[in-house]
């Protein structure tokens, strides 16, 4: 049984990022692997027996109140240490770094990746495509958001931006380890890109999977190539 853990709903879900848990559910369910999603609120202790945890975007006062709870015990920097697999996207993104910085204060952050966050001068709002090494395909999505990553001299690019802004920073989108993804990318991510969705189940799974028909997926991603 493949344990999902969607972290912190109520505060990390108002860009709909709740559908990469069911997207990831239904690909597993293709090659017949079980998996359960469960939700975690900011109130509850973090379970240490995930497999595959995600993070989604969220208001700056919400992801702060995340962050708050996410620090206690260091349980998902310890998860991701055994091989974890961590997908955050946007204010989740900004969390996982090694400091969050708004207009009043600064935040150390959870620390899975080396970047650091801070306000950046406009909203950088609607479509965006990136070009990741991981995938043949350009991914697509939508951002919004006012803050800019930077990424540090151990941090890894996880996309160049084709279209849009991404960290709004030398052209890049997101960061990315072995096992843990950051990405400004909503979208649903997993939705609209379902190769990304595979490769986090093979990462988590440890073993490659059986490519399977999709044929709505199919169409969509011909589609996406279409747009580039
Ligand atoms: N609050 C963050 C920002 O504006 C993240 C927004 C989001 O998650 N979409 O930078």
């Amino acid at each position: 049984m493949l344990e999902i853990i969607r972290i912190h709903n109520e505060l990390l879900g108002t860009y709909g990022d709740r559908g990469n848990s069911d997207v990831l559910q239904y690909r597993a369910g293709l090659r017949k692997i079980k998996a359960r999603v469960t939700d975690i609120s900011y109130l509850d202790p973090l379970p240490r027996t995930g497999d595959i945890y995600l993070l989604g975007g969220a208001e700056d006062a919400a992801q702060l109140l995340s962050l708050t709870a996410l620090r206690k015990g260091s349980i998902l920097a310890r998860a991701a240490n055994k091989g974890a697999v961590v997908l955050a996207i946007c204010a989740g993104f900004q969390l996982l770094g090694t400091k969050y910085i708004t207009r009043d204060e600064e935040f150390a952050g959870l620390g899975l990746l080396d970047v650091s966050t801070a306000p950046g001068d406009k909203r950088l709002v609607g479509d965006i495509a990136v070009k990741s090494p991981l995938f043949e395909l350009p991914l697509t999505g939508f951002e919004n958001h006012s803050s800019v990553t930077t990424l540090g001299s151990e941090a890894k690019p996880f996309a160049s931006v084709i279209s849009g802004n991404g960290n709004g920073v030398a052209g890049l989108d997101g960061a990315m380890s072995e096992n843990v993804f950051g990405t400004y990318l909503h979208g649903p991510v997993l939705a609209r890109n379902p190769e990304f969705a595979d490769l986090l189940l093979e990462r988590a799974l440890g073993t490659s999977i059986e490519p399977v028909v999709d044929d709505l997926a199919t169409e969509y991603a011909k589609w996406r190539r279409a747009l580039i």
